[in-house]
């Protein structure tokens, strides 16, 4: 048997098809029964009449919402028919194993709170909205590595089980490994660092694991870390590099028809993004009158937190590198500026609607000013070594980010909440399904 897929109708009319699926939705409308067929293309309109026999019809009217079915019918056009403009009329219709259990009905409800869409998500994701969210997120996954490949990018995926901390003990997930401490990684960065001098130009897309204590709508504590690192760039190499991968990746999906339909309000970036020194932006929230969480303004020293950081891009209206944070604030891998040791050469890129999608910073490549740092964190070099060895054997001036996916997919579809970016979020109290 033959089955087409229902993208294929549209070029079918006139045709007898078979196509297999799942019931997206079923209607009685007097005497007839219609429903909407659901496969991994499209939907499409299918009607049965009683004119296709007593024992064919009474088959198709014991038939339930998600049932997967296989189905035989006349594809005719019909303006009026939702999706294609099409209809199939069918022949016979029947369920591929057995019925749909009839207490789907019960279990996600127009009232239905967050929590059940969360404890629901497997069924969720048969939805219109949450599925073709995920296929959004495959379209920028798709751009981001395209963008990579086209510029001699190796993927790699280093291990994810580490016993190093990137961003701080404070987020670091603990474990167990037989009779070692080890943690999930917060970050690969510093694992790719150590092929630049081998595979030149290196990216991963793997998961990172924070332990945020705090709810927010931007915060997962596993979400998918898109990293790259570059030998040979400077800070200016690296912050026009981005430029051109998030003009790029938005680019590449604009004119996709399920970015017009989940945000017909996208607006395209362009070169140059805003470009905002850490000094600068603690002025320019005192300008805007944005206040930080306690209702004071920030001082020069305080960390710009989600809330200020959000008003102060939405004020500014396109996208914008915060750059030259107080040497400190960051963490101890990004370097210090040649020129005034107070600053690093570090920039968050920071989107409308969200705040900051990209941390990046040109790496620090001298090895005693990276010691120094490493001892202002009280961080053992031991652990390190290997991190350490690459400014013992040819250092050279190298810059990278980390961008988290999610958080750009929310930021693209202008979505209110992270989860909405990721398949089976994983939240403070929440590890399931
Ligand atoms: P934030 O200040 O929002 O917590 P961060 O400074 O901890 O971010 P980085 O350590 O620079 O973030 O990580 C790089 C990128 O990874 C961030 O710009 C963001 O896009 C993403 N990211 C970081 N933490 C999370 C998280 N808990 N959930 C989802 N994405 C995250
Ligand atoms: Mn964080």
């Amino acid at each position: 048997m033959e089955y087409k897929a229902i993208k294929e109708l549209p070029t079918k009319a006139g045709e007898l098809v078979t196509i297999r699926g799942w019931l997206h939705r079923v209607r009685r409308q007097g005497k007839l029964i219609f429903f909407i067929i659901r496969d991994y293309s499209g939907y499409v309109q299918a009607v049965a009449k009683p004119s296709i026999g007593k024992a064919k019809f009474v088959i198709a009217e014991q038939l339930t919402r998600e049932t997967a079915i296989i189905a035989t019918g006349l594809v005719k056009e019909d303006k009026r028919a939702p999706y294609l403009g099409l209809e199939i009329q069918i022949k016979s219709i029947q369920p591929a194993l057995n019925i749909a259990s009839p207490e789907l009905e019960q279990e996600i409800r127009p009232d239905s709170g967050p929590q059940v869409y969360l404890d629901k998500r497997h069924l969720v994701l048969r939805g219109e909205r949450a599925s073709d969210i995920m296929r959004f997120r495959d379209l920028t996954t798709r751009g981001f590595r395209k963008f990579f490949f086209e510029r001699d990018f190796v993927e790699v995926t280093p291990s994810t089980i580490v016993q190093t901390q990137v961003e701080g003990g404070s987020t670091l997930f603990g474990f167990k490994y037989f009779e070692q401490d080890a943690y999930l990684t917060q970050s690969s960065q510093l694992y790719l660092e150590t092929l630049l001098s081998s595979l030149g130009n290196v990216f991963c897309i793997l998961p990172s694991f924070r332990a945020e204590k705090s709810r927010t709508r931007r915060h997962l504590t596993e979400y998918t870390h898109i990293e790259a690192e570059m030998p040979w760039f400077d800070f200016e190499d690296l912050l026009n590099f981005m430029e051109d991968m998030i003009i790029q990746v938005f680019t590449s999906v604009y004119n996709h028809p399920l970015r017009i339909q989940l945000n017909p309000d996208l607006q395209l970036p362009t070169k140059p993004f805003e470009r905002v020194s850490y000094e600068r932006a603690i002025e320019l929230l005192k300008e805007y009158g944005i206040k930080g969480e306690n209702g004071a303004f920030l001082e020069y020293g305080d960390d710009i937190t989600e809330g200020p950081e959000r008003t102060l891009v939405d004020t500014i209206g396109k996208p914008t590198y915060l750059t030259y944070f107080p040497t400190g604030m960051k963490p101890f891998y990004m370097k210090v500026n040649e020129t005034n040791p107070e600053v690093m050469n570090a920039a968050d890129l920071l989107l409308p609607g969200v705040g900051e999608i990209i941390g990046s910073s040109q790496r620090e490549d001298n090895l005693e000013v990276l010691l120094e740092r490493m001892k202002e964190e009280n961080l053992s070099p031991e652990p390190y070594y290997w991190y350490i060895d690459q400014r013992k054997y040819g250092s050279v001036t190298h810059s990278g980010f980390g961008l988290g996916l999610e958080r750009f997919v929310q930021a693209m579809l202008n979505l209110d909440h992270i989860r909405e970016a990721c398949l089976y979020p994983r939240l403070i109290n929440r590890a399931t399904p």
